[in-house]
């Protein structure tokens, strides 16, 4: 069946309430967009999101969705603790707490050009990647439980960074309420040796440069510049955060039934994020994402050393921020504060100008956000704004428009290196196969989608990234 859609405005549809949906969906798109995202299964996977016990306001999806593991990739959902609103580990997502961080190097692009190809075989030597592959810090149980509570902040107390990184982490770098306990033994054991490494394909580590400034007062408060030499690293919780969410996904899947839970999807299995389950669920998923800010805070270490060995300088850090979370936040729903599990699956959090959990001197400017694009096209900063919707969240990426599997079949890897490094972007792979997946036309246009965002009043532009060279997972 198609699902019907109604245009509200300008980037807003509404997929109307109907069967056993406890809310509408909502789209946040351009019209050129919304085809992209009714092309796959996406717009049904919003519908079923609707149905899940405790949603308020609507089952939301971003200009970027596409189709996911029971949410789609680009949805947002929040359910009422205190009403029995569940928490679904399908709503993280397999890779808990991936997201980006973007650095900044003192240096314009024209200056790197010369040292690029050094500066490239210097990344690609010190950067682990591709499935299995060993991490940058080699560390044992005692310290992995360390990690798993203090994230970004512990690598940071061992001297893996430097105290001011902190202060442009999501969370100070830490997520608070981990639960290493809920940890399972697989879990740990794989991810004692990943720690500071990409993964696969998606995730990737790439030099970009400045190309245009959108808001200038945003850009200096955030340390960004015309012409700036920059990294982004795009990475999550590697085996670690897959295997939570598989353990997780089994357990609830039994439990759901005893709460009176039935889904229209198996991959929407979920519990009240009240419950033993759904702490439980909270306590390991808060693990998985204080891994993954650490295992961006390692990869920062390798870039910076990098850039030492060959530029002479290092890199400060702009922003980290996770895509694959969800938070209990407390928000005003008619009047009246409440506290919400907010799922973000492949979409960002934007806080406004003002925010309380923005840290001094991003105050008055908003939470940066980071949404990378394509190797071959371009990627943005963002921030947020005020009045933002679906809880204060935007998109994450220029989101597929390819599976892997047809882009592989589609493009040859050895000819879209040629093609990328003709074009002036340096190409260090872990495979080629890898690389064909994630070809620049597996996905939507980053500036339709980044235009759409803003249009929608979820976010406001604030540096356009072109890519100089990459290191792909
Ligand atoms: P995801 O977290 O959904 O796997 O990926 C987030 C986004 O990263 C994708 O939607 C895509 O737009 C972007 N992306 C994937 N590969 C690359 C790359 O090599 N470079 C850049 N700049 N973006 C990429
Ligand atoms: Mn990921
Ligand atoms: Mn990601």
């Amino acid at each position: 069946a198609t699902v019907e859609v109604v245009e509200e405005g300008p980037f807003r549809f509404r997929i109307p309430r109907r069967g056993s949906m406890r809310v509408p969906g909502v789209v946040f798109a351009s019209r050129a967009l919304l085809p992209e995202a009714a092309g796959d299964q996406a717009l049904q996977q919003v519908v079923n999101v609707a149905t899940l016990p405790g949603i308020v306001e609507a089952s939301y999806a971003m200009p970027d969705v596409h189709w996911g593991y029971g949410f789609p990739i680009g949805g947002v959902a929040a359910t009422d603790v205190a009403d029995g609103g569940v928490v679904s580990p399908g709503g993280v997502g397999f890779d808990i707490s991936c997201g980006v961080r973007l650095l900044a190097a003192p240096c314009e692009r024209d200056a790197l050009l010369p040292r690029l190809g050094q500066l490239m075989d210097a990344l690609d030597r010190r950067v682990p990647r591709g499935p299995g592959r060993g991490g940058v810090w080699q560390i044992g149980r005692t310290e992995l439980e360390k990690v798993l509570v203090g994230g970004a902040r512990h690598a940071v107390e061992r001297g893996h960074g430097v105290a001011r990184d902190l202060a442009r982490c999501e969370d100070g770098g830490a997520l608070p309420g981990a639960d290493p306990g809920q940890v399972g033994v697989r879990a740990v054991e794989r991810g004692l040796g990943q720690v500071g490494s990409l993964g696969s394909g998606n995730h990737f580590l790439e030099v970009q440069a400045v190309d245009t400034v959108h808001d200038r007062a945003a850009a200096s408060a955030m340390g960004v510049r015309e012409r700036q030499v920059c990294v982004m690293i795009h990475c999550g919780s590697r085996g670690l955060g897959h295997q939570i969410c598989t353990d997780h996904v089994r357990t609830m899947d039994r439990a759901a039934a005893r709460y009176g839970i039935e889904v229209p999807d198996r991959q929407l299995a979920c519990v009240p994020a009240g419950s033993g389950e759904g702490r439980a669920y909270l306590g390991a998923m808060a693990a998985a994402a204080n891994y993954a800010r650490a295992n961006r805070q390692l990869l920062s270490e390798a870039a910076r050393d990098a850039f030492e060995e060959t530029a002479g300088y290092g890199l400060d850090l702009v922003y980290d921020i996770s895509h694959n979370l969800a938070k209990i936040e407390t928000h005003h729903v008619a009047g009246r504060a409440v506290r919400l599990c907010v799922h973000r699956k492949g979409a960002t959090r934007a806080l406004p100008p003002g925010h309380p959990d923005l840290p001094d001197g991003l105050a008055a400017v908003g939470q940066p956000v980071l949404i990378p694009g394509t190797m071959g096209t371009a990627s943005y900063l963002l921030a947020g704004v005020e009045g933002g919707g679906a809880w204060h969240s935007t998109c994450h990426g220029a989101g597929r428009v390819r599976s892997r599997h047809s882009a592989a079949r589609e493009v040859d890897g050895r000819a879209l290196r040629a093609e990328l490094e003709a074009r002036g972007v340096a190409v260090r792979g872990a495979s080629w196969r890898g690389l064909a997946e994630e070809a620049p036309r597996a996905y939507k246009d980053i500036d339709a989608v980044v235009r759409a965002s803003e249009g929608a009043g979820l976010c406001r532009r604030v540096a356009r990234l072109v890519p100089l060279g990459v290191v792909k997972g």
